[in-house]
């Protein structure tokens, strides 16, 4: 497969053409932003911890039928995807209340939600991605009501699988952002879920000290990211639990391999 021309580039990520013109390849960067690019620094090895969290989840949800873009994971930074469409919506999903919630709403920092509860906001930086009803999304068909019934659904399942998996490494999945894009499968529209899920979209707290284990390290200055995205990758049993090997030092080997080449 041959890496193209760059395509886009986002505040985390960047999209490159291959020589298939229905697959593209997604590059984390180590650039971490915050309060609509207010905030801004690079984070030497984040990119690679999100590369492979992300690869993690979103195989594991293939295997339990959410369709999504991942094709398959190219090396420590890229992973080749399917070209989509993307829905210009993010949908925020809430376990608990946190966050801009709180502050919109006067509701108390970690209240517990009765059922999982699901926000969109429209992908637009200079907005600010502001919140928007349904209405708005079909009143300015943003999406479909069959797309935004599809969405809702695959969310339910995604949230409770995700609630599960972290459950079992000890985190909380207190709420999280997902984007979805179209595309043709033999000559069907389908919605797919696209992007990232990783702690820079999550909110993952300790199940029992409560540690913020994702970029709120980040936006609220509470200590050093990178050992907080290698404790979740850890957990999942992404790098292994006696490795000492650390987001930085695989960047820096991933390098001197390329280097030899
Ligand atoms: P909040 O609305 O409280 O700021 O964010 C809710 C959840 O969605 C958090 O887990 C947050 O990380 C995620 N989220 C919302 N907007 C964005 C965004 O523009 N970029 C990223 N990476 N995550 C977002």
């Amino acid at each position: 497969m041959k890496k193209g021309k760059k395509l886009y580039e986002g505040k985390a990520k960047i999209i490159y053409a291959t020589n298939d013109k229905n697959l593209v390849i997604q590059y984390f960067k180590d650039d971490a932003t915050a309060f609509n690019n207010q905030k801004k620094t690079t984070i030497e090895g984040k990119g690679v911890l999100n590369n492979r969290i992300s690869e993690h989840i979103l195989s594991n949800l293939s295997q339990i039928g959410i369709k999504n873009h991942l094709v398959k994971r190219l090396n420590m930074r890229e992973q080749i995807i399917k070209l989509v469409e993307i829905i210009p919506i993010e949908f925020i999903v809430r376990n608990v209340a946190t966050g801009s919630i709180t502050k919109r709403l006067g509701i108390e920092d970690g209240t517990v939600l009765k059922e999982p509860l699901i926000e969109y906001c429209l992908k637009d930086d200079e907005l600010g991605d502001p919140l928007i009803s349904e209405e708005h999304i079909f009143a300015f068909d943003w999406a479909s009501k069959t797309e935004i019934d599809k969405v809702k659904k695959m969310i339910l399942r995604i949230n409770d699988f995700m609630i599960g998996l972290f459950r079992g490494v000890g985190i909380k999945l207190i709420d999280f952002k997902l984007e979805f894009g179209r595309i043709k499968i033999d000559g069907k529209n389908e919605v797919i879920l696209a992007d990232e899920i990783s702690p820079d979209t999550c909110r993952l707290w300790d199940s029992i000290t409560e540690k913020k284990l994702d970029k709120d390290r980040f936006r609220k200055d509470l200590g050093d990211l990178i050992p907080a995205y290698t404790e979740v990758a850890k957990r999942l049993g992404i790098l292994h639990e006696q490795s000492n090997v650390s987001a930085v030092n695989i960047t820096k080997l991933s390098s001197v391999k390329r280097k030899k080449k």
